[in-house]
């Protein structure tokens, strides 16, 4: 008899000591008619109140559940590249613990995973009870990103997703710092296709995203996926050292006309060609940095993949 595949559920916690049992009931719903042999892999991002406990408890109890405890709070990022690294199933799914990636959409995903997707990407469409602050922010956010990005990164786009393992391996060889996880898995190719959810609001507790974090996070996605703010001040150059050349029309004119102060128009030509020469030269020092942030970053130059077909009925292109 075959032996089943097996299914690594990871899920960082930062304080959800409230949701895990909940959560934990919610997955093992999920899964039980399905034939996987499942781990709930937690990664516990150095919580402060019962978290560890409660972790610790359900190990015990439940023999799915594993939990991985961090030294102090890393970040979400962190931590889920922590639970990617030593989650070993033949598929990895990866989502909150707070129930806002509500587990019933778990065999939707798996389904996906069957037809021979390699990356099967949750989409958050609306999330109920969210600030417009923050639905604004984010769909700028992400809009903005695009523009300036090497790679799409899909609006909405959430760290909720099913990843075959040949892609998991892929993703574990990005070692960046400071990490975007959402950019490295638009970046990996592989076949990859979309689900669309509605994200309910938390079970219990409050977000764990600071202004502060979010704005890191968001930072994150630009400096680690774009450069193109380190080529602005090319760009601002040049057009001051184009407005110096008309100022420099313009200047001759009033010269002609004999109505300038002596010594304005040589100053104001001399100051738009000095600023704009030097801006161009801080631009062309930004390229250099580019490349270095590139080299630095060590990304691996090109992923490989086995060929395996998609199941007719669900081929798509992506
Ligand atoms: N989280 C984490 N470390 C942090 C912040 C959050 O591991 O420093 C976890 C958190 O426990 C939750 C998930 O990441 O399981 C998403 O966080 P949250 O629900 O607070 O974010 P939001 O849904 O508000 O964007
Ligand atoms: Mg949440």
């Amino acid at each position: 008899m075959p032996t089943n595949k097996t299914v690594t559920i990871v899920v960082p916690v930062y304080n959800e000591a409230e949701n895990i049992p909940h959560f934990t009931r919610a997955v093992a719903d999920a899964m039980a008619p399905l034939p996987y042999d499942y781990t709930l892999l937690f990664v516990d991002d150095g919580s402060r109140e019962e978290s560890r406990r409660v972790l610790r408890e359900t190990a015990e109890n439940n023999p799915h559940v594993r939990a991985i405890y961090l030294s102090r709070n890393y970040g979400h990022q962190a931590a889920l590249t922590c639970g990617i690294d030593n989650a070993d199933g033949d598929a990895v799914i990866t989502m909150d613990g707070d129930m806002q990636h509500p587990p019933v959409l778990i065999p939707r995903l798996l389904a996906l995973w069957e037809q021979g997707y390699d990356i099967v990407q949750t989409i958050r469409e609306t999330t109920e009870g969210v600030s417009p602050f923050k639905r604004l922010s984010s769909k700028y956010y992400y809009k903005a990103l695009n523009l300036i990005s090497e790679v799409t990164i899909q609006p909405g786009g959430s760290d909720f997703r099913l990843m075959d393992r040949e892609a998991v391996l892929a993703l574990r060889q990005y070692r960046e710092h400071d990490r975007f996880i959402r950019g490295i898995v638009g970046a990996l190719g592989f076949r990859q296709v979309q689900v669309p959810f509605v994200a309910p609001e938390r079970y219990a507790g409050t977000s764990k995203f600071s202004l502060k974090k979010m704005a890191k996070f968001a930072l994150n996605g630009i400096l680690g996926n774009s450069i193109v703010p380190l080529r602005i001040s090319f760009y601002i150059g040049l057009l001051s050292l184009l407005f110096s050349v008309a100022l420099f029309g313009h200047v001759i004119f009033e010269e002609f006309e004999g109505d300038t102060v002596p010594g304005w128009s040589t100053l104001v030509i001399l100051a738009a060609f000095f600023g704009g020469t030097q801006l161009m030269v801080l631009g062309i020092l930004g390229e250099y940095i580019g490349h270095i942030f590139r080299e630095v970053k060590g990304r691996p130059l090109y992923l490989t993949q086995k060929e395996r077909p998609l199941d007719e009925s669900g081929r798509k292109d992506v």
